[in-house]
C-alpha cells in the first residue's frame, strides 16, 4: 500500500442508493458510478447520523456527532476553528481543495478552513449559470450547468497541482438536490417511458407514529410549478394526480443524476489518462439518502432506510479488491478517520468515528459495532413538518423515539408533541410498514434496544430526552 495515496472524494446531495445501478436500482442506470463499485467496494450498510445536508457534512468533516460539532440543523453553521480531517491532511503535506456545495455557512467564522483552495456555491446554489464564492476571486459567475462547472473546476485544479505532492480533492455536487433542474443534454431523457413505482408508494402509514403520518413530504406536497415545472392536468382523479406527480418528480431527479454520472466518468477518465487510478482513493457518496416515492414521500430527514442509508462506493486498487461488498455498519463520522488511516495520518484524539480501513481490505473485525446511533434535531422546520427523533439501528431492528420537541435548537420550531415510538423488524419487514412497538411479542427486543440506545448515548456523550422512558 502506498504511504501517500491521493484522494478524490465525490459527494452529491440527496442521491439515494436505490438510484444507483450498482445498488440494484430498478429505475435508472449509472455506468460510471458502477465503475467505482466494479473496481472497489460497495458498502451496503453506510448510514448518516442525521439525515440532512449541513449536519451530515459537518459529521463527515469533523468526525464527530452533531451534538459535539454544533451543526444540529440547517441553521447552525460550522465553526471553522474546529478540527477537520482535511486539516490533518494539509498538515501532513497533502494539497487540498473543495469545489461545489458547502452549505455550512459563509463569513469569517464559517468560510472553509482546512483547504488550500475552495470555490463554492453560496447556500444551495443554482443549477444554471450559478454564482460561486472563490477563495481567490471572491464572487465569481460563469455560464453553464452546475454539475459540469464543478467538475471543470476539479479537473482544472488537478491539472495545475504540484505533481510531486499527494492531493485530496473534494468534489461536492449540488445535484440532485431539490428542485431537480436537468441540463439540456438530459432534458428529454425518460420522456417516453414510465418509471417504476416503489413497492410502498401507496403506503397508508397506518400503525406508524402520528407525527410520521403528518409529515409534509407527500407527492401532494410538491409544488407543481417550482418542483414539477408544470400545471396539474385537468380531469385527473386523486390517485392519477399522485401518479402524475411522481413521474414528473422522479424523471427530473434521474435526469439530474445522469449528469452526475457523466461527470464522475470525466473524473475517472482523467485519473486513467494521468496514470493515477492505482494510487488514488476514489469515494462516491451522498450526504444522506432520499425518498424516491417510497412510503409516498420525497425528501429525507426520517430514520427510515431510504433516507438513512448513504451510498458509499470506494475504489483503491492497492487496498481494496475489485467488485467486493461489505454489510458491516459504518457511519458518516467514520469517513474521515478511515481516509486518514489509508493515508497513514493520525486523527485528532477527540474524534468519535473509527477507521473502517480493515473492512475495506476484506478483513473481519471482531469488535466492530453492531449498532448505530441517529438523531434528527430540526423539529418542525416549517416546511416538511418532520419531528425531532433519535434511535438505534442494529443489523436486524430499528427503534425510533419521536421525542417531538425543538429543545431550543436554532432552526427547530414548536409545537412540542407527545413522545411516540416505532420499532421495525428489518428482517421480516425490510420495507418498514409494520410498527411492532408496544406489542407483547416485541417486549424483550424493545428492552434490549432501549439498553443499546442508552449505551450509545452515553458512549457518544449525548443527552436522552428527559421524558422518553
Ligand atoms: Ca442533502
Amino acid at each position: 500500500m502506498s504511504p501517500r495515496p491521493n484522494i478524490v472524494f465525490i459527494m452529491s446531495d440527496d442521491h439515494a442508493a436505490h438510484a444507483i445501478s450498482a445498488y440494484g436500482s430498478r429505475i435508472n442506470e449509472t455506468p460510471n458510478l458502477d465503475r467505482i463499485a466494479d473496481g472497489g467496494m460497495r458498502l451496503d450498510a453506510a448510514f448518516c447520523t442525521n439525515s440532512i445536508c449541513a449536519p451530515s457534512r459537518a459529521a463527515i468533516l469533523t468526525g464527530t456527532y452533531n451534538h459535539i460539532n454544533g451543526v444540529t440543523t440547517l441553521a447552525t453553521p460550522l465553526d471553522n476553528s474546529l478540527w477537520t480531517f482535511t486539516h490533518a491532511l494539509g498538515d501532513a503535506g497533502w494539497q487540498t481543495a473543495i469545489f461545489g456545495k458547502w452549505h455550512l455557512g459563509h463569513g469569517p467564522h464559517a468560510d472553509p478552513t482546512g483547504f488550500d483552495t475552495w470555490r463554492l456555491l453560496p447556500g444551495q446554489g443554482h443549477y444554471h449559470n450559478p454564482v460561486f464564492v472563490d477563495s481567490e476571486k471572491g464572487i465569481d459567475e460563469v455560464g453553464g450547468y452546475v454539475t459540469d462547472l464543478i467538475t471543470d473546476d476539479c479537473i482544472d485544479w488537478l491539472d495545475g497541482r504540484d505533481p510531486e505532492k499527494p492531493f485530496a480533492l473534494f468534489c461536492h455536487h449540488k445535484a440532485p438536490h431539490r428542485t431537480w433542474e436537468p441540463d439540456a443534454k438530459h432534458f428529454t431523457m425518460y420522456d417516453d417511458v414510465e418509471i417504476p413505482f416503489p413497492d410502498t408508494f401507496r403506503d397508508d402509514l397506518v400503525g406508524r407514529a402520528e407525527v410520521v403520518q403528518a409529515v409534509k413530504m407527500r407527492m401532494l406536497d410538491l409544488d407543481p410549478i417550482i418542483d414539477l415545472k408544470a400545471t396539474v392536468p385537468e380531469g385527473l382523479t386523486l390517485d392519477e394526480e399522485i401518479d402524475w406527480r411522481y413521474q414528473r418528480y422522479i424523471k427530473d431527479y434521474l435526469r439530474v443524476v445522469a449528469s452526475i454520472d457523466d461527470n464522475v466518468g470525466r473524473m475517472l477518465d482523467w485519473l486513467d489518462a494521468n496514470d493515477l487510478a492505482d494510487n488514488t482513493i476514489v469515494v462516491y457518496t451522498s450526504d444522506q439518502g432520499f425518498f424516491l416515492g417510497d412510503h409516498g414521500w420525497f425528501d429525507k430527514r426520517l430514520m427510515y432506510e431510504e433516507s438513512l442509508q448513504m451510498p458509499l462506493l470506494i475504489r483503491y486498487p492497492e487496498h481494496i479488491a475489485p467488485g467486493t461488498t461489505c454489510d458491516d455498519i459504518v457511519v458518516n463520522v467514520d469517513f474521515g478517520p478511515t481516509l486518514l488511516d489509508l493515508c497513514g495520518v493520525a486523527p485528532a484524539d477527540h474524534v468519535q468515528g473509527r477507521s473502517f480501513a480493515p473492512l475495506l481490505a476484506g478483513e473481519t473485525v471482531d469488535d466492530w459495532p453492531e449498532a448505530m446511533y441517529y438523531r434528527y434535531w430540526m423539529h418542525n422546520d416549517g416546511d416538511h413538518a418532520v419531528p425531532a427523533h433519535y434511535g438505534v439501528r442494529t443489523r436486524t431492528h430499528k427503534l425510533i423515539c419521536y421525542y417531538n420537541d425543538p429543545l431550543g435548537q436554532l432552526g427547530a420550531n414548536g409545537p412540542a408533541n407527545p413522545v411516540e415510538w416505532e420499532l421495525f423488524d428489518l428482517v421480516d419487514d425490510p420495507l418498514e410498514v409494520n410498527n411492532i412497538y408496544g406489542t407483547p411479542e416485541a417486549a424483550s427486543t424493545t428492552a434490549e434496544l432501549l439498553d443499546e440506545l442508552s449505551r450509545l448515548q452515553e458512549k457518544y456523550g449525548d443527552d436522552p430526552f428527559p421524558q422518553d422512558l
